[in-house]
């Protein structure tokens, strides 16, 4: 290592929900800690893909009001995101969702950022590749003045892709491409009209004549639109098959990604002209936003020393060392056709342990987010922004433990 290279207790690759719960996390118990984000700001899917609610921050109950599964960093989020938008939470069925927006979003993070004077962030910054040697890692990050390097004794992954275990080239597993969650895309949506049940119902029809028509795709039928929170503003949110053929769907090659941010934009822009053309309640619309990219459900998860699996999360298992409470019912959408949920046993929380935040027969590394140790079916369930908060402030914790 060359001497210049600079050095950190902890090093978090990726700020989406889980690097910035792990990276303030770590900040707060005096670590030197370095996040490396490669968007210009933080938040992941929350603010880059435009997904905009919270769930699995609250336990399920068949009783009206919202309780908190996990205390600490997702709470304090939570807390902090209805004194932004002036919501709070949603009873949807069985299940309690904070309506979240990612401009808030994106301003909550850098206050908490800034509120941390042991957290250096580095934006415009992407990892690339590490080494190990016998006190930490050796991070390379490519970045506008070229590549540079820096030394941390403990590292959490939390790219959301396991990206880490891809450089070292082991230790990840990945469902086949038939099986992974569908990829979807979500823009924004300048509307006049109050987005009502009667308007939501008409768009519906609008949406089965402009296809009848040829006018608009047929994958805009799963089109949703939802409220912002924000007047004359909406969210619209396509499922995408991710290819020609569902085998097609490769989520971490750039050429599939290329084609989902195009199709994407194209089934987006088609159907708001067809509907702002269309009728009253759309006259005057346009697409104010687009995402900054298509949102990931799925890719790599790493194989940690404990895999979480669909039946612990269904039948509710709680572990002697949990870290958080996974409470997000399993949300299956292997085909662009919507959800299909399955919910645990009597609303019971099941247990995340441990060893899914700590790769197997690897010390000094820690994972959070969507890509923690967990079976295709549990994963359907950890991912949501609720529970990697949680996560990802648990390998925040344990990160700073294994430094000593
Ligand atoms: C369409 C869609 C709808 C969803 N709906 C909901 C919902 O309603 N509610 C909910 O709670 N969850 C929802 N989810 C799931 C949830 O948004 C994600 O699973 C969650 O945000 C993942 O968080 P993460 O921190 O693990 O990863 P991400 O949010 O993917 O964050 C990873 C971050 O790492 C950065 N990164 C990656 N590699 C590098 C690198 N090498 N160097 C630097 N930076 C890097 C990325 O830019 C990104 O910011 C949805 C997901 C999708 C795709």
């Amino acid at each position: 290592m060359s001497p210049g290279v600079r050095r950190f207790d902890v090093a978090v690759v990726g700020g989406g929900s889980a690097g910035l719960a792990a990276a303030i996390t770590a900040a707060r118990s005096g670590a030197r800690t370095l996040l490396i984000e490669r968007h210009g700001f933080t938040g992941g899917m929350g603010t880059a893909s435009l997904v905009h609610s919270f769930c699995g921050l609250y336990l399920l109950r068949d009783e009206p009001g919202a309780v908190l599964a996990n205390p600490g960093f997702s709470a304090e989020i939570a807390e902090r995101m209805i004194a932004a938008t002036g919501i709070g939470p949603l009873r949807v069925g069985r299940v309690d969702v904070l309506p979240q927006h990612p401009v808030d979003f994106v301003r909550i993070a850098d206050e908490m950022i800034a509120a941390e004077p042991t957290l250096e962030l580095m934006l415009h910054a992407e990892a690339s590749a590490v080494e190990r040697d016998a006190e930490g890692w050796l991070l390379k990050i490519a970045s506008r003045s070229g590549a540079v390097e820096i030394f941390a004794s403990t590292l959490v992954d939390a790219s959301g892709d396991a990206m880490v275990a891809a450089w070292l080239g082991e230790g990840f597993t990945m469902a086949a491409a038939t099986q992974l969650q569908r990829p979807a895309y979500v823009f924004g949506v300048h509307n006049p009209s109050v987005m009502g049940d009667a308007m939501r119902l008409r768009t519906s029809g609008l949406l089965v004549e402009g296809v009848r028509s040829g006018i608009i795709p047929s994958t805009a039928l799963g089109l949703s639109f939802r409220e912002s929170g924000r007047l004359g503003e909406i969210f619209g949110t396509i499922d995408l098959t991710g290819g020609d053929t569902a085998g097609d769907f490769d989520p971490l090659d750039p050429v599939c990604l290329g084609k989902l941010e195009v199709e994407g934009r194209r089934i987006a822009a088609t159907t708001v002209e067809w509907l702002a053309g269309r009728d009253d309640t759309w006259k005057g619309s346009y697409i104010s936003h687009w995402p900054v990219r298509a949102g990931i459900r799925e890719s790599r998860r790493w194989l940690g020393e404990a895999v979480l699996t669909g039946a612990d999360v269904l039948a509710g298992k709680r572990f002697e060392d949990e870290i958080a409470l996974a409470t997000w019912p399993m949300e299956f959408r292997e085909n662009a056709k919507g959800p299909k949920l399955r919910f645990p046993e009597n609303n019971r929380p099941c247990g995340i342990p441990a060893g899914c935040l700590k790769p197997r027969g690897m010390d000094r590394l820690f994972v959070g987010g969507r890509c923690i140790s967990a079976d295709h079916d549990a994963q359907a369930s950890i991912r949501v922004m609720g529970t990697c908060f949680a996560t990802g402030e648990a390998a925040g914790k344990m990160a700073v433990d294994a430094l000593g």
